[in-house]
């Protein structure tokens, strides 16, 4: 009798032993990855040339042949806040939903996706439009990195390298030329700017890219707010914080790392599922965004100009280089994308 007991006490013991531990690796899986997203036939991605899988996104309103240069993002967002109101508007606003590393041909996965930020813009009336990254398209000698603070940058200044001077990570811009969180706050075109970001490099190092903008920022008492979060799911509650409030900012600048961390870990492809995953996790973080954004009370009287894009692409396990899968990227809009000027 007194046997049996023990043992009882022994095997309740190991079951509560393997509940915590099971809790533990549970806990952990969910917090790495706000959602699984392996739906079925993730992991049967057919690997295909890569010129082959570019032509193969029918959702592309260009080629890659006629690519945007990434500044078109820069030019976007200025012509969306010199436009005049529409008709029943009130305030403009717009936000930036970057997605570091994600390579074009993720768009393969669209079809399957549960959540996605691209399909609720172009399942709305959106457009999307092949972009490239290093400054002049594959397959001329690309003229900049195919790196993170490089390609952000030319984003947010309109201009490349050879004028912003942030050549690679870890090169600091000065305050010039400015960035649209402060250039359009200063001219009057936004009330309020933020940019929400979890890589530190951006600006909570020495040498981070937008460190002197922030400190002017701050030394000047312009409402350009730069933020930096722990990781991609404190970035998306300091949006949607944001996005909460009543006067949210009226220029919001993002990214997230879902795509380029899994990239680096294990491989920028399609046939590694854990940037599959990673790819789903940042659209449906840019799902969740847009969703806050059209569910503002404000929002019928807002003219919201929405645009996910990304800094680079990848290759193996980097970027950097000039290869056509480090360079062509893209720009998925809620508005129109003039293609003019590349046609
Ligand atoms: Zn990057």
């Amino acid at each position: 009798m007194k046997k049996s007991k023990k043992t009882l006490m022994i095997c309740v013991c190991i079951a509560a032993a393997l509940c915590v531990a099971a809790g533990i690796i549970l806990f952990s899986v969910l917090r790495s990855h706000p959602s699984v997203w392996l739906a079925q036939g993730d992991d049967a991605v057919t690997e295909m040339d890569f010129e082959a899988e570019l032509n193969g996104l029918s959702m592309m309103e260009n080629t890659w042949e006629t690519a945007l240069p990434q500044t078109a993002l820069y030019d976007l967002v200025r012509s969306h806040f010199d436009s005049p109101l529409p008709e029943g508007k009130t305030e403009k606003k717009a936000i930036v939903i970057g997605y570091d590393g994600c390579r074009v041909d993720a768009f393969r996965l669209l079809g399957t996706a549960k959540r996605s930020a691209v399909n609720m813009l172009l399942d709305n009336g959106g457009h999307a439009v092949f972009s490239y990254a290093g400054g002049v398209n594959y397959p001329a000698e690309s003229t900049q990195k195919t790196s993170t603070a490089p390609g952000w940058c030319s984003m947010l200044t309109g201009v490349l390298a050879d004028v912003h001077g942030v050549t690679a990570n870890d090169t600091p811009k000065g305050v010039e030329p400015k960035s649209l969180l402060l250039s359009l706050v200063e001219e009057g075109k936004a009330d309020s700017s933020a940019i929400y970001v979890s890589w530190a490099k951006h600006f909570s190092t020495k040498n981070g890219t937008y460190r002197a903008e922030k400190e002017y920022a701050e030394a000047n008492g312009i409402p350009a707010v730069y933020l930096r979060a722990k990781n991609d799911r404190g970035t998306r509650q300091n949006i949607l914080d944001d996005l909460a409030k009543a006067d949210c900012s009226d220029f919001i600048f993002s990214t997230h790392e879902y795509t380029d961390h899994a990239g680096h870990g294990s491989g920028f492809s399609l046939q590694n599922i854990r940037y599959v995953s990673g790819f789903r996790d940042a659209d449906a973080t840019g799902a969740d965004i847009i969703e806050a954004i059209e569910n503002r009370p404000t929002y019928g009287s807002e003219d919201w100009l929405i645009l996910i894009t990304t800094d680079h692409g990848g290759i193996d396990k980097n970027h950097g280089g000039p290869s056509f899968e480090e360079r062509i990227t893209f720009i998925v809009s809620n508005r129109e994308i003039p293609l003019g000027a590349n046609e």
